[in-house]
């Protein structure tokens, strides 16, 4: 945070102008402050948002014990950070320091502000995305602390999820910090139930399900899924968020549901760089997270640590179960669930996964494997960039693929890029046979079509970069799909492969819409797609523009 609040301290908390502060009393009440007074309580939801007059405010990022004051907010500042427009529990509280006067300006009229002034919109956007990101890098205050080991698949998942979702932790692992007995003592936690989460400062999740995760923190706000939606959005990919802003900011009702976190595959990848507008390249979790907060803005409802189980076709309004028990409404359905890595054709230790298998190559990844050798399988653009990626900080990077070369799945940038690296090397008609280890992997077998034997490698990482499948099983065979398990759209339809409530219809499905009418299929998981960011992107803006015609179908009883 005082790194980020030395170099953007002016974005990151603006003043605001006499003019500016009219504008917003307009929108909220004058309310007198009394030193000492707590506004905000970290952990809640805040339901108001202040704009100082008179006196001060103390920002507090902290757990109970160790109150520390971060921030002072003088007259013409304003409290508020992502959490606001997400409704989800804020990550700081608020105390008056000089008594004094603010602006209380509640979330439904700061979302008018946003959506109606383009100025105050700009500078609250850019203040409230600043501030979380500094939260998210001043990680050794944070409240929520998440004590884990290198060797642990369930602390990578626990990491991964709390990364990608942008919230702010304190990362201990066993093995770094001796002294972290006396910690668990306290909560009376045993070394072999870790990893434990402990959030807020007193709740103690031993290895919890994403979903008891982002219950306990408060991640999701609360929605009344009791009320029918206009539009159901599975998947919070590229697709996803795309038709979440454009469906969004034409004044639908959206709510969006995603296992993970916003961002899919592309969430996963260190840095796309032939997505257009970003020359020297984006990396996926940036590109998230500014579709997310460009989503939220236009009010547009997200729950992660939310996996659709069972599509309900029978009758409109579609209902949708969700894993954890409940079901969620809508007239129309997008399915964006793009797609899930392919595996080994071995017998994969499922215990490797996140200690030692890996499915992405980021950041988190590549901190568990730098200076060491490390083989990435497949021969596609994402296995050419992790192996890029990696080979800046691994001592050796292989690539094995069965082909005879790379030439026919990937790119030319890459292949290049590739070649001239001193320390990668690429295995050609190569297949991995085997994977050791007792809790991490520890060897790594491999077997060329030129020699008869199988060689054995010390090497305790490896990159699964082989594709994906469609993720449409949940669907449980309610929608047409292709020989592959991709869904079937618009003019890839045939006539035996429109329900019965579209043959009534009398029409040709829309664009994008699936053989049941008002349920579409954007991005990845959709037969013939191109599997880019750029066209997933493309189809989940496009297809809003058919989700509009098939909820007029319904109010025209068509
Ligand atoms: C490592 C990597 C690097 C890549 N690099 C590039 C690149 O440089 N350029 C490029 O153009 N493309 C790249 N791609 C491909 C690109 O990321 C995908 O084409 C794109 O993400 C597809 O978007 P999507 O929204 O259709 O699906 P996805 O990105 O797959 O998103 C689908 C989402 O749905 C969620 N979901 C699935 N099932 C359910 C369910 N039952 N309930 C709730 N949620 C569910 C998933 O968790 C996921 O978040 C890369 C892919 C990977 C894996």
């Amino acid at each position: 945070m005082n790194e980020l609040l030395n170099t953007r301290r002016a974005q990151m908390f603006p003043k605001l102008s006499a003019p500016q502060i009219a504008r917003l009393e307009s929108q909220g009440v004058r309310q007198a402050t009394q030193s000492g007074q707590i506004l905000v309580q970290l952990g809640e939801r805040p339901s108001r948002f202040f704009v100082v007059v008179r006196g001060t405010l103390e920002v507090i990022l902290a757990r109970p014990g160790d109150h520390e004051v971060f921030n002072v907010l003088e007259p013409g500042d304003f409290t508020g950070e992502m959490s606001m427009l997400r409704g989800s529990a804020g990550m700081v509280s608020i105390r008056v320091g000089e008594a004094g006067e603010v602006i209380a300006i509640d979330a439904a009229h700061l979302r008018t502000i946003v959506l109606t002034d383009a100025e105050l919109s700009e500078l609250f956007m850019r203040a409230f995305i600043l501030r979380r990101m500094g939260l998210v890098s001043e990680s050794s205050g944070a409240d929520v602390r998440l004590i884990g080991s290198r060797h642990s698949g369930d602390t990578l998942r626990l990491q991964e999820f709390l990364t990608r979702n942008a919230y702010p932790y304190e990362n201990l692992q066993i093995e770094d910090a001796p002294d972290i007995q006396t910690l668990l003592d306290r909560f009376h936690v045993r070394p072999d139930e870790i990893p434990v989460v402990i959030c807020h400062g007193e709740s103690v999740l031993k290895n919890p399900s994403n979903h008891e995760l982002a219950v306990c923190l408060g991640i999701n706000p609360s929605v009344d899924d009791s009320k029918v939606h206009d539009l159901l959005i599975v998947g919070a990919g590229p697709a996803g968020l795309a038709a979440a802003v454009y469906a969004a900011s034409e004044g639908l009702d959206v709510r969006v549901i995603e296992i993970m976190a916003p961002g899919g595959q592309a969430g996963t990848s260190s840095r796309i760089e032939n997505y257009l507008g970003f020359p020297t390249g984006i990396s996926g979790r940036a590109l998230a997270g500014r579709a997310l907060s460009q989503a939220q803005k236009f009010g547009a409802s997200f729950c992660v640590a939310c996996e659709a189980v069972k599509l309900h076709p029978e009758r409109r309004p579609y209902r949708v179960d969700l894993a954890e028990g409940s079901s969620i409404r809508a007239n129309v359905l997008l399915i964006a669930t793009g797609a899930q890595y392919r595996s080994l054709d071995i017998d994969t230790p499922e215990r490797f996964l996140g200690a030692g298998m890996y499915y992405a190559a980021t950041n988190m990844e590549a901190r568990l494997c730098e200076q060491e050798e490390v083989i990435v399988v497949g021969g596609g653009n994402s296995a050419g960039q992790a192996a890029v990626f990696l080979a800046n900080s691994c001592r050796h990077v292989h690539i094995v693929v069965r082909a005879q070369g790379l030439a026919d799945s990937m790119s030319n940038y890459l292949i290049r890029r590739i070649e001239e690296c001193q320390n990668i090397t690429l295995h050609t008609r190569t297949r991995i046979t085997s994977l050791q280890g007792t809790d991490h992997l520890e060897r790594v077998s491999w077997r060329s079509e030129t020699e008869p034997e199988d060689r054995q490698h010390e090497i305790g990482h490896v990159f699964l970069m082989l594709g994906a499948l469609p993720n449409t099983r949940w669907l449980q065979g309610a929608l047409a799909l292709d020989g592959r398990g991709f869904i079937k759209t618009g003019p890839d339809l045939g006539a035996q492969d429109l329900s019965a409530a579209h043959r009534a219809l009398g029409r040709a499905a829309y664009p994008l819409e699936s053989s049941l009418p008002g349920i579409f299929a954007a991005g990845d998981v959709h037969a013939n797609s191109v599997k880019r960011v750029a066209a997933a992107v493309g189809e989940g803006s496009s297809c809003v523009q058919s989700i509009h015609r098939a909820l007029r179908d319904l109010t025209q009883n068509l």
